[in-house]
């Protein structure tokens, strides 16, 4: 179904939420003080306009209240962050993802409003560093703090060749395997428990971060 979002800056971050959603054919209004980026965006946008979001008078001109969904992607300038994300909350938007700069702003920015805090570069640091110290975690998406969906690459004889059941994988590492992807096309979403493993089957499990750990150090033995 196509919805209506409203991008607030278009740096590196905005700009790439904006080209995506654009490619799923989406509704795309996108906002920046700097002429320069708008000018960019204005081929790639659905609308583009130059406007200092800070200015309530301004939002409400262009109809914010009315979009599906509000991502507020200004960086550096914090307080604009935290202003337009609960201007944005006043009007009613139905949906609002912030982007934070650090722990203090993203929990400013949960305070006035916004649905969903996104922190990229932390995030991406966190993944990161899961891959390059594991041999088998191939991916690792953080859920909640406690909480992740990982990508684990099966490759202890003691995995393959058996059923889930048989690996008593539940029970014994208390993560929920949703898929299993295995070569390069096929994917088994939600394996039930008679489901053969194979080797460098890549089990798409999700639980709990100690859990996943425990998960991959036993892969590794
Ligand atoms: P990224 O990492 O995504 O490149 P960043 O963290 O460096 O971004 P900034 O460059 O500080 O973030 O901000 C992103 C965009 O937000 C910039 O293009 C900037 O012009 C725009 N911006 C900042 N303040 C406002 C504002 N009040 N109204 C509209 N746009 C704004």
């Amino acid at each position: 179904m196509r919805k209506s979002f409203a991008i607030i800056g278009l740096g590196r971050f905005g700009g790439s939420v904006c080209r995506e959603l654009i490619k799923s054919d989406q509704e795309v209004l996108a906002i920046d003080s700097c002429e320069d980026r708008v000018n960019e965006y204005m081929n790639v946008a659905t609308h583009a306009v130059v406007a200092n979001a800070q200015d309530e008078a301004t939002l409400r001109s262009l109809g914010l209240r009315n979009f599906d969904h509000v991502i507020v992607a200004i960086g550096e300038d914090i307080q604009a962050s935290i202003l337009v994300t609960l201007m944005a909350k006043e009007m009613g938007v139905p949906r609002i993802t912030a982007k934070a700069q650090n722990e203090y702003h993203a929990r400013v920015l949960d305070k006035v409003g916004a649905d969903t805090v996104v922190h990229p570069e932390r995030d991406m640091g966190i993944r990161l560093g899961h891959k390059l110290t594991s041999n088998n975690m191939l991916d690792f998406i953080e859920l909640s703090e406690d909480y992740s969906l990982a990508e684990v690459i099966v490759t202890n004889k003691k995995f393959y060749n058996r059923t889930i059941e048989e690996i008593n994988f539940r029970q014994h590492f208390n993560l929920t395997i949703v898929a299993i992807r295995r070569g390069k096309n096929e994917l088994i979403v939600s394996p039930p428990a008679n489901q053969m493993i194979l080797e460098n089957d890549i089990l798409l499990v999700v639980g709990h971060n100690d859990n996943v750990d425990y998960l991959d150090d036993k892969m590794n033995r």
